[in-house]
């Protein structure tokens, strides 16, 4: 399927590795010029070359951490007219919330709430102008279904949807969609990181831990940022137009719920 976006300009945050790297790839796979961010130069850089190599894509990579004004304006000055918006961000530690202060809600706010907030409200009165428009934001499952050590992540990232959900409608209209991509388990460093944390906790062993994680997840697996990139790709394709305000589960079946 040709999704009709080849030439689009697209901005995607957080991409170096992981799912918003794979949401890169798709694109690129699609025709699709991007401004890519992440914090470090040199993964990025090579993320970036990586993509020419393998798509013949035009990438720009902007070295920037998308949470501050100064990274955001970075990146906008590299793409100030995005078609597409693909909004990520790291996530949040785990803990118990009795120890989390203002700051460690502030940093959360700000990174997975705050930070895509600004950059819909940087991006989006020039795509209702061009009347096309797609910004997905890289959320969690956890939005859907709270996840007991990520109490940070369950907070703001639920402010973020219950924010795009009445922008989403506004903005359909004119052909700017919006819509959350809802990862379970990816198998990317984010996962790495949050085994590791539970395998100390549990006192077993990181192979122990992922097996258990993989087992418990009725597709008996962990996803692909492939799999994640190819969602994003489709809810950024020019036949998804009347497609927003949603929040998509990529998740093997984990959520037990029936809706
Ligand atoms: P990852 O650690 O594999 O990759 C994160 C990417 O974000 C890297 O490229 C990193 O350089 C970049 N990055 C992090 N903070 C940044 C910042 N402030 N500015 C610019 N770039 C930044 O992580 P991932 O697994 O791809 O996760 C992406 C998002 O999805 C995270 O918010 C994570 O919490 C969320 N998530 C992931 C999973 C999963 O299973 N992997 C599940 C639920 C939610």
């Amino acid at each position: 399927m040709d999704l009709g976006i080849r030439g689009r300009k697209a901005i995607v945050c957080a991409a170096s590795k992981g799912l918003g790297k794979g949401c890169a790839m798709a694109l690129a796979g699609e025709g699709v010029e991007l401004v890519i961010a992440a914090r470090t130069a040199g993964p990025l850089e090579a993320t970036a070359q990586e993509l020419r190599d393998r798509y013949g894509a035009k990438v720009t990579a902007v070295a920037a951490d998308v949470t501050t004004p100064e990274g955001r304006a970075a990146v906008l000055a590299a793409c100030p007219q995005p078609d597409i918006l693909v909004n990520n961000a790291g996530g949040p530690p785990p803990g118990d919330f009795r120890t989390w202060t203002r700051d460690d809600w502030i940093k959360a706010l700000d990174a997975n709430m705050l930070t895509p907030i600004e950059f819909i409200k940087a991006t989006v009165d020039g795509m209702i102008e061009r009347r096309f428009g797609r910004i997905v934001n890289i959320t969690s499952s956890s939005v859907k279904a709270p996840i007991d050590i990520l109490g940070l992540s369950n907070g703001a990232r639920s402010g973020l949807t219950g924010f795009v959900a009445g922008v989403a409608r506004k903005t359909v209209r004119h052909n700017v969609t919006i819509n959350g991509l809802l990862p379970g388990s990816f198998d990317t460093d984010r996962l790495a990181a949050t085994s590791f944390s539970a395998a100390k906790a549990q006192g077993l062993s990181i192979e122990e831990i992922r097996a258990k994680r993989a087992n418990d997840i009725p597709a008996g697996r962990f996803g692909t940022i492939e799999e994640f990139g190819v969602a994003c790709a489709f809810l950024c394709g020019a036949q998804a137009g009347y497609i927003t305000g949603q929040n998509l589960l990529l998740d093997g079946g984990a959520y037990p719920g029936t809706y």
